[in-house]
């Protein structure tokens, strides 16, 4: 069985907007075992519908369609599918009073044009929809199968998950099943972490295991393949655990489990609070930090203290040291992570600061450096220096120095007693 995919949406082709709904289905259809050789992305047009969904028919036994089935005009899905099949529009009663029925749990009055919701290209199923008016198509065209889903992410995911799926694995069965896992690694380039994985790389090895980066953190993405999904888990098993040993305290987490999520697991684990205190960063980190559900009560708090005074007055980073080594030194690095503890009677303060650029570096102090400072209990205190590099853009380096002063904390935690 082969499948193509189909986003529809002038959004999409000019670039406003990003079509997630064909990366999404086809990680769910190769879960399936079914491989998906096509993408095709075109803007909400009648003819071109037309075109892209018989080229597609002529192709793909499975092709699945988003978007284009909304109330109005520049929705055509319907339309095109009607077409292609040469068959009329028919009104489905199911359908319609599915529609008003939706209208009336939200108490608004059903208006004329969501009628054409209801139309159905003749001899074609509906698919319902109960998160938004606009129901799904399954229709078999040719000999082809085509489902049609509204654009919306959201709702294409609860009709894909509870009604495409169950229905397609029946034709998935007797094919094989490909499991796909993601282990996140941080805190050391890519090229090094390949170099120690070669063994895991080589082309052709069972399972699959490759290597990709994104945002600094780099993750190991291993694929197995199988009649079914438990024989695929024992093929993979031995990889993962090798894996997990190999690269123990680089791991973060997995699937899409990242730096503040491991972090906040080591918090809990030890019964520790953290406090920030950023300058370079903006109140990142703490928005990392924060954007963990379940952080009250292990993040008290932090402070964005970006001028010098700011730095002097909520933190007590002395005057005379800022003035002898400047703001971004190893030392107002320490002042700032002591002096957050203090405030916030955490178990430990971080902080970060440098120059994010893209002005401001002197040679001395080019953009890209970061001190990173760590205070631990019993007054310790550590700072690490980061050169992220000139040429990165300022974003970049702000997210780099917030994910590793996550990151430097829970190394930290790592070494402290379960609670
Ligand atoms: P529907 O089929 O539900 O009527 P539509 O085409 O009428 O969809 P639009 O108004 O075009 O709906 O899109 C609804 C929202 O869904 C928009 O925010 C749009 O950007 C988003 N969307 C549509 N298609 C995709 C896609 N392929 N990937 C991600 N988002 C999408
Ligand atoms: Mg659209």
């Amino acid at each position: 069985m082969k499948a193509e995919i189909i986003a529809i949406g002038s959004e999409l082709v000019s670039g406003q907007s990003l079509d997630t709904n064909s990366q999404w289905l086809s990680r769910e259809l190769s879960a399936l075992g079914i491989p998906v050789h096509f993408h095709t992305t075109l803007g909400d047009d009648l003819d071109e519908d037309v075109e892209a969904f018989r080229n597609a028919i002529a192709h793909a036994d499975l092709i699945l369609i988003s978007g284009g089935l909304g109330p109005t005009q520049d929705d055509l899905t319907r339309e095109a599918l009607a077409r292609v099949a040469g068959v009329p529009l028919l009104e489905n009663a199911e359908a319609l009073d599915a529609i008003a029925a939706m209208f009336a749990r939200r108490s608004r009055p059903m208006a004329e044009r969501n009628r054409v919701q209801a139309l159905f290209p003749q001899g074609a199923e509906m698919v319902p929809n109960r998160v938004g008016t606009a129901p799904g198509i399954w229709m078999r065209v040719g000999q082809a199968i085509v489902v049609c889903l509204p654009g919306v992410p959201s709702e294409l995911r609860i009709m894909y998950d509870e009604q495409v799926r169950p229905r397609l694995s029946q034709f998935a069965s007797g094919g094989r099943v490909i499991l796909h896992h993601k282990i996140n690694l941080f805190g050391r380039g890519e090229s090094d972490v390949e170099a120690a994985a070669l063994d895991l790389t080589t082309r052709g090895r069972v399972p699959e295991v490759g290597i990709t980066a994104h945002d600094a953190t780099i993750s190991f993405r291993i694929s197995a393949e199988a009649p079914t999904e438990a024989e695929a888990r024992r093929v993979m098993g031995p990889t993962l655990d090798l894996i997990r040993e190999r690269f123990a305290e680089l791991i973060v987490g997995e699937g899409t489990a990242d730096v503040a999520e491991a972090l906040l697991a080591q918090l809990v684990r030890t019964g520790s609070t953290l406090a920030t205190a950023e300058s370079c960063t903006g109140g990142l980190i703490a928005q990392m930090i924060t954007a963990q559900p379940g952080v009250s009560a292990y993040f008290p708090g932090g402070v964005v203290s970006y001028a010098n005074q700011a730095k002097q007055e909520l933190l007590g980073v002395p005057a005379s040291l800022l003035e002898a080594h400047g703001a971004v030194s190893s030392e107002v690095a320490e002042a700032m992570a002591i002096g957050v503890r203090d405030r916030f009677h955490a178990t430990i303060g971080v902080s970060a600061t440098g120059v994010a650029g893209p002005t401001g570096g002197t040679p001395e102090k080019p953009v890209g450096l970061v001190y990173l400072g760590l205070a631990t209990p019993d007054g310790k205190v550590q700072t690490r220096k980061l050169e992220i590099g000139p040429e990165q853009p300022r974003e970049i380096i702000q997210r780099r120095a917030a994910k590793h002063a996550l990151n430097w904390a829970r190394l930290a935690l790592l070494q402290f007693p379960s609670k």
